[in-house]
């Protein structure tokens, strides 16, 4: 580490001073422990439980370098970035770097200079490699993805096969392998191919108690009530979208779009170039949300999406539980929403009925497809059903999901359903939804006398429910297995053995109650944003457009910066000063250096406003500067930062209240070139692009008036 002098000792003032945490979580201190003392470890823990730390702690403990073998090459740079921002010594070595940056950090490596290396696997293999770190201390290898070594797993990576060399090579040095892949046979073959059968293990619950799970129906409306569960819940929050369609996806963005929020797709039929671009921009700014086929996710680790919505069903409970596991890393609560109606069902149904594949996958795959709609379909807690599925045991309903707050009522629904099925039954067993529906309404309709079913007993006898309920009701049907979707894949249904008891009333049905006309279930979620219902919203936004102006002056994402959580409890403590900052969760002594000042700044400027709003302290120094003085004079009148005096007086300029030639003193051909960067600048809001491409001619503050003045 860089701050030699006090160089913290035990376990848990490295967890304080580093990462700015007091206490570590679950099974991490244990899993420390045994790494340090020089115990090999696997680690099953789901993901945003933590892996991390359990490495890089005694990485740092150990004497020698910590090396951490990753085969998400994308993700490595940013994990030493983040590692660097909190001032430990780490680098990487991949295919990415030029041969001149990789000799430098093998020269730091041998020179002892670094704290940790992270390195993908085939770069480890290579003989050079492996004799460079026999001149080196090492002081332990993380495994991390270690399921890539499973040869069944969708992440095989044939090198890792090869990493058992780790344990003849280097038998004194420890290693921890971790995964958040949980199931059995997974672990049994990690811990056989790497030559693990000394390790302890340490095995986490995969619960994920902050995101909360939610499904409804969707009644022909899924988008409107998106937009509406975004406005109301995540008004500027970062969330994923995911749609089946290419052409779904691209619908929904631009839609979102056209209501004013920040929404890019991503899918396979994007240029490579648009898709890394609408990730990056993703991953950089806040409140961007990114409407996705499931091609999008893998690899992405920002910790603060807060929101993962379906608009459609996954094939199957992994699948669900894949994605909506993307939500809420940093642990702060977070929506897994989804929307599902019977086209749904029906959609999936035909798609396996008409499935080439060999008949024991389809096996599987029907079997996976009913699982999710169990769960759709569940009147009972939705999350001890999830974890039960992959073998956990939650002993009591969860409180965190849509049916443990609002438990949905059920009706006995025997009569209508012997109703419904009979209408299948005397109709001929060909016939959709939508016909099916409409006998039982007593529709005068040209094709059901054509085919005489205007004079089949079942014809006209549902009046005493509207077409949405009976359309809920067949959902249910297909759903529970009692009515199955044609082969040919018409959408036709017919009756099934399990449909036969109930029609002859030897079984009682008891469903879901139809949903009153999307009755919003709009209790709030605690998500980050809550913070905006509680008049503290201007001081959450000011704090975050802080960070964003840090990111973008570093060119790196904003979480990096500070996370969320971390931004919540500034706001809930309210520090006064460094020492104060300095026991907020997430701000180590490196940051604390770096930014607190920066922050401090924003949260003194609100203090003395609590109860006025911005506009005051605007005013106030949009006074002193026509009274003359310059920015600089203003800050120093106000105890306040420079750019915090030009951001109010940016903000003068955007609604016309002062000239930008009275704030920036430039000449004409210079502001030209300026508003040229500005206009050529492809990253959106970053201004860093701007500042490089001037080549740091002009400061940020200047940067800021200017696309201030061409935003007004
Ligand atoms: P994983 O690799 O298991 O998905 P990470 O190691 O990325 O998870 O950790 C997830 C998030 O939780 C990170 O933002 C990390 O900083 C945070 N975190 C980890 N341990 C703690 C802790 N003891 N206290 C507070 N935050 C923590
Ligand atoms: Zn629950």
């Amino acid at each position: 580490m860089n701050m030699q002098p006090s160089h913290p000792s035990s376990a848990r003032a490295l967890l304080h001073s580093v990462f700015g945490y007091s206490v570590f979580r679950m099974q991490q201190e244990a899993i420390v422990d045994h790494v340090v003392t020089g115990g090999d470890a696997l680690v099953l823990m789901p993901t945003g439980g933590g892996k991390s730390l359990c490495y890089q702690i005694p990485a740092m403990l150990r004497p020698g370098v910590g090396v951490i073998v990753s085969p998400l090459i994308a993700l490595m740079q940013d994990q030493v970035d983040a590692l660097k921002l909190n001032g430990v010594r780490a680098a990487l070595l991949n295919s990415t770097l030029t041969q001149e940056a990789a000799r430098e950090v093998e020269q730091s490596l041998l020179n002892s200079e670094l704290d940790m290396l992270y390195v993908a696997p085939e770069r480890l293999l290579m003989a050079r490699t492996l004799n460079l770190l026999e001149r080196c201390q090492v002081s332990l290898f993380a495994i991390d993805e270690a399921h890539c070594v499973s040869q069944w797993g969708h992440d095989f990576r044939p090198e890792y096969v090869q990493l058992s060399i780790l344990h003849q090579r280097f038998p004194a040095v420890p290693r921890i392998a971790l995964t958040a892949t949980a199931d059995g046979s997974t672990r049994r073959e990690i811990i056989q191919r790497l030559a693990l059968e000394d390790a302890r293990q340490f095995i986490s619950s995969f619960d994920r108690p902050n995101i909360r799970y939610r499904i409804s129906e969707n009644n022909g409306n899924s988008r409107e009530q998106l937009l509406r569960f975004i406005r109301n819940e995540h008004p500027d929050d970062a969330g994923i979208v995911y749609c089946l369609s290419r052409k779904r996806v691209d619908e929904v963005a631009s839609w979102l779009s056209s209501k004013d929020l920040i929404a890019l797709p991503y899918h396979a039929g994007l240029s490579a170039e648009q898709r890394q671009q609408n990730q990056q921009r993703f991953l950089r700014e806040d409140s961007v949300i990114i409407v996705a086929t499931i091609a999008f996710g893998m690899g992405i680790d920002k910790p603060d999406v807060r929101f993962v919505a379906h608009l459609n069903l996954p094939k199957s409970l992994e699948a669900y539980y894949q994605e909506t596991g993307r939500a809420g890393r940093d642990g702060q609560p977070a929506n897994a929403w989804m929307m599902y109606g019977l086209q749904d069902v029906i959609t999936l149904k035909k798609m396996q009925a008409t499935s080439e594949a060999p008949e024991d996958i389809k096996r599987v795959e029907h079997h996976k497809l009913d699982a999710m709609l169990g769960l759709c379909e569940l009147t009972s807690c939705r999350r001890q059903a999830l974890l039960r599925y992959f073998g956990d045991e939650l002993p009591d309903p969860c409180g965190n999901c849509d049916t443990c707050l609002q438990p949905p009522e059920t009706w006995d629904a025997t009569a209508a359903a012997q109703k419904a099925l009979s209408c299948v039954h005397r109709t001929g067993q060909r016939f959709g939804v939508s016909y099916l529906v409409d006998v039982l309404l007593g529709k005068n309709d040209e094709r059901i006398r054509r085919f005489g079913h205007d004079s089949v007993s079942t014809y006209g006898i549902g009046k005493e429910h509207t077409q949405n309920e009976w359309r809920d009701l067949y959902r249910q049907l297909i759903a529970r297995g009692m009515l199955a979707v044609d082969l040919e894949g018409h959408g036709g249904l017919h009756l099934i053995e399990a449909s036969r008891p109930v029609l002859r009333g030897e079984q009682q049905l008891y469903l879901r109650k139809f949903s009153a006309k999307t009755k919003n279930r709009t209790r709030k979620s605690g998500s980050a944003n809550r913070f905006a219902e509680t008049g503290n919203n201007k001081l959450w936004q000011a704090l975050r457009s802080r960070r964003q102006q840090l990111a973008d002056e570093k060119g790196i994402p904003a979480y990096m910066i500070f996370h969320d959580a971390t931004l919540a409890e500034m706001l809930e403590n309210r520090p006064e000063n460094l020492a104060q900052l300095a026991n907020v969760t997430g701000v180590g002594e490196r940051k604390l250096a770096d930014y607190g000042e920066a922050f401090l700044d924003v949260l003194n400027e609100y203090r003395d406003i609590e109860t006025d709003s911005q506009t005051d302290t605007e005013a106030e120094t949009l006074q002193l500067f026509r009274s003359g003085l310059e920015p600089d004079g203003i800050a120093e009148a106000r105890g306040l930062k420079t750019t915090t005096i030009y951001n109010h007086l940016a903000n003068a300029i955007t609604r016309g209240e002062v000239q930008l030639e009275e704030v920036v003193p430039l000449a004409t051909t210079q502001l030209d070139s300026i508003r040229f960067a500005i206009e050529s600048n492809e990253s959106g809001q970053r201004l860093k692009p701007v500042f490089d491409s001037l080549e740091g001619e002009y400061s940020y503050e200047v940067l800021r008036c200017v696309r201030a003045a061409m935003a007004c």
